[in-house]
């Protein structure tokens, strides 16, 4: 018996110290991210100031205040003008992630009624879906129980996700947007789509930051691949967990989890 209780002892104190090193090692982890996301932001600021200058001179340039430009430097500068807003967008895109990811954006949770939202979102994104001929279809049952997220961030992920979705659906597709309760405590919602779909190597790159696939729509559409990121981490922020399933030339689905109310 007391042999037993000794090893009992031991294992004990062995579970003790595993969890120990376990807490310490999530600390550094901790400590070492938010290093990452004050440095994402720093250079964000510091890229911020220099652009608004660039961009500053060259609409002066642009609206020939300093006189007309000749056809060949006004094409150059128009060029500016343009690199220099998809510059931006980046340096607001990686502002937003870093942002959310250090918990710097508060995140306003109230009950939300996604059968609601989502039909709100079908109005507001007709005039595309129309131009585009797609059609949109929300599942969501009525009585769904309420989540608990922040409106206006989850707006966020809905018009990332439909609008990618609208992209990336050649015309004549279908985009739906589903619902289900998952277990007691939380929320699956779907976004699919039945366009372009992902193969199962690029698949895998998706989670990285400006990963876009090299495919046509992507080579005629600008885009920053900050999108995804963007919804991953506002998702994570809800304790949510998001994940992609799809199939080239078949479709895609992008789901996520959320907290019941
Ligand atoms: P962006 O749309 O700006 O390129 P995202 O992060 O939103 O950035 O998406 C990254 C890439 O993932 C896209 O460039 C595209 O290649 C792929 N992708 C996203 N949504 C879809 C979709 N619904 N169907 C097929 N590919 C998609």
């Amino acid at each position: 018996f007391e042999e037993q209780w000794h090893a009992q002892q031991e294992l004990e104190n062995k579970i003790q110290l595993r969890t120990k090193e376990l807490s310490a090692a999530l600390e550094e982890i901790k400590v070492v991210s938010k290093r990452k996301s004050d440095f994402i932001n720093a250079v964000s600021h510091e890229l911020r100031t220099p652009l608004t200058s660039i961009k500053g001179y060259a609409s002066i340039l642009a609206a020939g205040k300093l006189g007309e430009l000749p056809a060949a430097a006004k094409e150059r500068v128009e060029k500016i003008n343009k690199h220099s807003d998809n510059l931006s967008e980046l340096i607001n895109g990686l502002l937003d992630i870093s942002r959310i990811e250090s918990g710097r954006v508060e995140m306003k949770l109230e009950p939300l009624d996604l059968l609601n939202m989502a039909q709100s979102l079908a109005d507001m994104l007709a005039p595309p879906m129309k131009d585009k001929n797609v059609e949109f279809v929300v599942d969501i049952p009525e009585g769904l129980p309420q989540v608990r997220a922040d409106k206006g961030q989850l707006e966020r992920v809905f018009i990332n996700l439909i609008g990618n979705a609208i992209k990336f659906t050649p015309p004549g597709g279908k985009i739906t947007v589903a619902a289900r309760p998952v277990d007691n405590a939380m929320i699956q919602v779907g976004v699919s789509d039945t366009g372009i779909g992902i193969s199962e190597h690029d698949l895998k790159k998706l989670g990285e930051e400006f990963f876009r696939v090299d495919n046509d729509v992507n080579a005629k559409v600008k885009g920053t691949g900050l999108g995804l990121s963007l919804v991953k981490r506002i998702i994570e922020a809800h304790q949510g967990t998001f994940s992609i399933s799809s199939q080239l030339n078949h479709g895609s689905t992008f789901s996520f989890t959320l907290p019941k109310m």
